[in-house]
């Protein structure tokens, strides 16, 4: 069998590895169009539950994440000026890691196991390589060339999201992570922050439309941008400028495929579902994908048929399931203007909540005393769009 794997992020990495594991004979190529060393963004998170994962998964692969990474539990919310800490619980452990440093990782380990990584190799003609090996995974992303050459066989759609992003680091160390509402002269500018390794931190900043107009950022250049940004900012990057790349303004959208194979073609990661960076599970979600597919090929060996039943059968699920996170999480971030009127502990309170994920026990179980602390305030007129109601859990 040869499998070859357009796209070399952490879900067309790991799943080259898995497979290779599971079919050492096998021939599996796998195909980037940058360099070995080159990558967008800055650092990704994983959860507790991710990190459950690759431990089950790959042990080898978890433990070079959490050497490599930042770990944390508590959350930070700075809302009028005022930070509120709220310690997520031991479910919660987090692992944020520099997204290079995790893309190393898996390429050590593809090649580690034999499979053959080809950088610097776009791939511009999916038909042709399609019918020249037995099995084409697409993982080439959000944007995915493979999923658009037969988007209408997968049934895809993509609905942009509304939101503006710009995505930075910098040396100023977010430990523990901050979520900061600024309310800007033209309107509330949201900074989303976490330490990734010993040195820096990534800041992904988020407007709506309106916002984002009235500053006048669709007619600056990227460095008055920035500059912008850092002013915005400057009381909590305590004098560290941003550090940005070329693509860091970047508009997400919902991607959804009502077909995730088509003949010997198969999608896995950002190609076939995405999530939201606001609830930032991309990376394991394409993780999830890359494994259960692989699992699919080592239990069904050659027959396509029943390796692409097994993966929808043991993925859809889940992944539909953080896809109604994030869109929760994002009606959460449109709608945030009707609980600016909110307190700085009402407002962490509603934001934990948002995804429906952790629930108000949940909650109390990990911090007993932030709840106490939101227990005790006076309700506002309106709690927002999925907080329960005080006292209840
Ligand atoms: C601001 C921001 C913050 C985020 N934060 C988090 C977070 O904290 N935690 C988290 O889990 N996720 C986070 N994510 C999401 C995460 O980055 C993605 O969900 C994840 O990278 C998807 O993995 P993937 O392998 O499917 O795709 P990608 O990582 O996009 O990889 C696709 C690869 O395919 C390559 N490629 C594309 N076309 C071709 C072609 N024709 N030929 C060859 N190669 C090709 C690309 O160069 C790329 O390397 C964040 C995303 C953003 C934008």
């Amino acid at each position: 069998m040869e499998i070859a794997v357009v796209g070399g992020g952490p879900a067309g990495l790991f799943f080259a590895r898995r497979v290779k594991q599971l079919q050492p004979d096998w021939r599996v190529r796998l195909f980037e169009q940058n360099a070995r060393d080159a990558t967008y963004g800055f650092g990704v998170g994983f959860l507790g539950q991710s990190l459950k994962f690759i431990r089950l998964t790959d042990p080898p692969v978890l433990e070079d994440i959490v050497s490599a990474g930042h770990a944390n539990s508590t959350a930070g919310f700075v809302h009028r000026g005022e930070t509120v800490l709220v310690d997520a619980g031991s479910d919660s452990e987090a692992v944020a890691i520099e997204r290079i440093a995790l893309l190393n990782i898996l390429q050590r380990r593809c090649e580690e196991v034999g499979v053959e990584l080809h950088f610097e190799s776009r791939v511009e003609d999916i038909e042709s390589m399609r019918q020249a090996v037995d099995v084409l995974v697409g993982a080439d992303g959000v944007n995915s060339r493979v999923r658009t050459r037969y988007q209408e066989k997968f049934g895809s759609t993509v609905e942009p999201q509304r939101n503006r992003f710009a995505w930075y680091g910098t040396e100023r160390l977010f430990d523990p992570p901050l979520m900061i509402f600024e309310q800007a002269e033209f309107g509330l500018v949201i900074a989303h922050t976490h330490q990734y390794c010993a040195t820096r931190s990534g800041v992904a900043i988020e407007c709506d439309p309106p916002t984002w107009e009235r500053g006048g950022f669709d007619q600056m250049t990227l460095e008055e941008m920035d500059a912008k940004f850092e002013e915005i900012f400057a009381a909590y990057l305590g004098g560290k400028p941003l550090l940005s790349q070329p693509l860091r303004v970047f508009y997400p959208a919902i991607v959804r495929n009502e077909r995730w194979s088509v003949d010997n073609v198969v999608l896995i990661g950002d190609a076939v579902h995405t999530v939201h960076p606001s609830i930032g599970s991309g990376t394991r979600v394409g993780m999830r994908d890359a494994s259960v597919l692989a699992e699919g090929f080592g239990e069904h060996g050659a027959d396509l048929e029943s390796v692409f039943s097994y993966y929808r059968n043991n993925r859809q699920f889940g992944a539909d399931l953080f896809q109604r996170a994030a869109i929760q999480s994002i009606k959460w971030y449109e709608t945030l203007e009707d609980r600016l009127h909110f307190d700085p502990v009402t407002m962490a309170f509603s934001y934990m909540l948002r995804t429906g994920r952790v629930d108000y026990a949940r909650l109390r179980r990990a911090d007993p005393e932030f709840v106490r602390r939101y227990e005790s305030l006076p309700l506002p007129e309106s709690i927002g769009l999925e907080s329960p109601t005080k006292g209840a859990g």
